[in-house]
C-alpha cells in the first residue's frame, strides 16, 4: 500500500525545504519532502550563502533577487533568527578600464530601483579600511548581505514539520510513474507514495533526478572552493565579492569554478589561487591561518538563469533549480507556493520557464 500525498517535494536542501515551509503556511494541503541525504548533505550545506543581488544580471534577475532580499526581515519573523545581516555588497575592481562596466551595471540596474553607487578608491577604503589600496575602486549596494545557511534551512523544516509537513530523509527516489493522473513514487528502501502533484528541487542531481520522468533539464555542475579562517576581530564589514566574515569571526573566502562533475575533494591549486586572491583584496590575511577548506556543487543552469515552474507536458509536475538558491530562497518558495495552491503567480515566471530551452 502506497501512502497519499497532495504534493510531494523531492530535495530538502534550501529550494525543496522554502518551498515545503512556504505550502504549509496555508495549512490545506498534505506535504511530504523526500530527500536522499539530510537536508545540507547537497550544496546548501556547501555555500558562501551570500544574499547577493547587485551584480545579478539581466536586470530582471537582479529585480527578482532584490525581491527575494526585501522578504529576508519577514520571514525571520516567521521561521526566527536566520543570522540575516544586511551588511551592503562591494565588489571591488583593480583597473580604471573597469570603472566604465561599473557605471553601466549601476544605469541598468537602476531600471528596477536596484541601488549602486561606484566608489572610488578613497570611499571604498574608508568604508572597509582592511581592502587593499591597489584597488581603484568598487560597485556598492546597500541591499546585499549574508545568512547562515544551516538555520535558514534547519528553521525552514523545523518551521514546515510544526504546520504538518512530512519529511523522509536517506530515502532517494528510484522511479515515478504517472498512472490514472497520480503519481507513484518509489524509493530505495521500498517506500511507495502516491501524489496528485510532485515538485522537483534535486539541486546539482537534478539532470538524473527528471530523467526518471524523461525530461531533461539542461544544467550543469560547478565546483567551488572555499577557504575558512580562523576566527578574526571585526576584519570586514561588508559582504565583498569574493568573501564574507561570519558572526563568530571567521571569513570564508573564495569564488572558484570549476566544471569536474559531482567532485567535492579540494585541490592544492585551487587553494593556493584563492589565497592569493584573500591576500591581493585584503593584504592582512596573510597573516591569518586557514583552519578548513571544503567545496561544494553548483547547480548552474545553461542560460544561468533559474528554472522554476511547470514541467511542460508533464501536467502537475514542477520544478525549481537553480544557482544563488540562498539569496532566492524566500521568494522562490513564495511563488511555488502561489503558483501550485492558487495556479498562478504575483511575479510573471514566463522568463524562468524550462520551456525556453526548447527554443
Ligand atoms: C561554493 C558555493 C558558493 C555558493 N555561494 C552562494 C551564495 O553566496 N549565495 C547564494 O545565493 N547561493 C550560493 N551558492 C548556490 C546555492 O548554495 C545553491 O543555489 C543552493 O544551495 C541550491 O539549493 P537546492 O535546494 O537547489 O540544492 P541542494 O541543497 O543540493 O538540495 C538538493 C537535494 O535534493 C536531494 N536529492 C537529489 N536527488 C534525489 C533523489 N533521487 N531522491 C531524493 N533526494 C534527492 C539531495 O540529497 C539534496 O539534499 C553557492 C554554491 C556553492 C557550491
Amino acid at each position: 500500500m502506497s501512502k497519499r500525498y497532495d504534493i510531494v517535494i523531492i530535495g530538502s536542501g534550501v529550494i525543496g525545504s522554502s518551498i515545503a515551509y512556504h505550502l504549509s503556511e496555508s495549512q490545506q494541503e498534505e506535504v511530504l519532502v523526500i530527500d536522499k541525504g539530510f537536508p545540507l548533505s547537497g550544496t546548501s550545506g556547501s555555500t558562501q550563502a551570500w544574499v547577493w543581488v547587485h551584480s545579478k544580471a539581466p536586470a530582471s534577475y537582479g529585480e527578482l533577487s532584490m525581491f527575494s532580499a526585501e522578504l529576508y526581515p519577514i520571514l525571520e519573523k516567521k521561521i526566527g533568527d536566520v543570522e540575516y545581516k544586511r551588511t551592503g555588497g562591494i565588489s571591488p575592481f583593480f583597473s580604471e578600464s573597469e570603472r566604465e562596466k561599473a557605471l553601466m551595471l549601476a544605469e541598468k540596474q537602476a531600471t528596477v530601483g536596484i541601488p549602486i553607487e561606484v566608489l572610488s578608491q578613497e570611499e571604498v577604503l574608508s568604508r572597509e579600511p582592511a581592502l587593499s589600496p591597489n584597488i581603484v575602486g568598487a560597485t556598492y549596494s546597500p541591499i546585499d548581505g549574508n545568512v547562515n545557511p544551516f538555520r535558514l534551512v534547519e528553521l525552514f523544516i523545523r518551521a514546515a514539520k510544526k504546520n504538518n509537513v512530512e519529511f523522509s530523509f536517506y530515502t532517494s527516489v528510484t522511479s515515478i510513474l504517472k498512472k490514472n493522473g497520480l503519481f507513484e513514487i518509489e524509493t530505495e528502501k521500498g517506500g511507495k507514495y502516491t501524489a496528485k502533484k510532485i515538485i522537483f528541487a534535486g539541486g546539482p542531481w537534478m539532470k538524473e533526478l527528471a530523467s526518471l520522468i524523461d525530461i531533461k533539464v539542461p544544467v550543469k555542475q560547478v565546483r567551488g572552493q572555499i577557504l575558512i579562517t580562523e576566527p578574526l576581530t571585526n576584519l570586514i564589514k561588508h559582504t565583498i565579492a569574493g568573501m564574507r566574515q561570519a558572526d563568530n569571526g571567521e571569513v570564508l573566502i573564495g569564488y572558484s569554478l570549476e566544471e569536474v562533475g559531482y567532485d567535492r575533494r579540494t585541490t592544492l591549486d585551487i587553494i593556493q589561487n584563492t589565497a592569493q586572491m584573500a591576500i591581493d583584496y585584503i593584504p592582512s590575511l596573510a597573516n591569518a591561518n586557514i583552519v578548513r577548506a571544503f567545496s561544494g556543487i553548483r547547480v548552474i543552469p545553461e542560460d544561468e538563469l533559474p528554472i522554476i515552474g511547470e514541467i511542460p507536458n508533464v501536467e502537475n509536475a514542477y520544478i525549481s533549480v537553480m544557482h544563488s538558491g540562498i539569496t532566492l530562497s524566500p521568494i522562490i518558495g513564495t511563488l511555488m507556493a502561489e503558483l501550485l495552491l492558487h495556479g498562478d503567480t504575483s511575479i510573471d515566471l514566463q522568463q524562468y520557464s524550462l520551456s525556453r530551452f526548447d527554443k
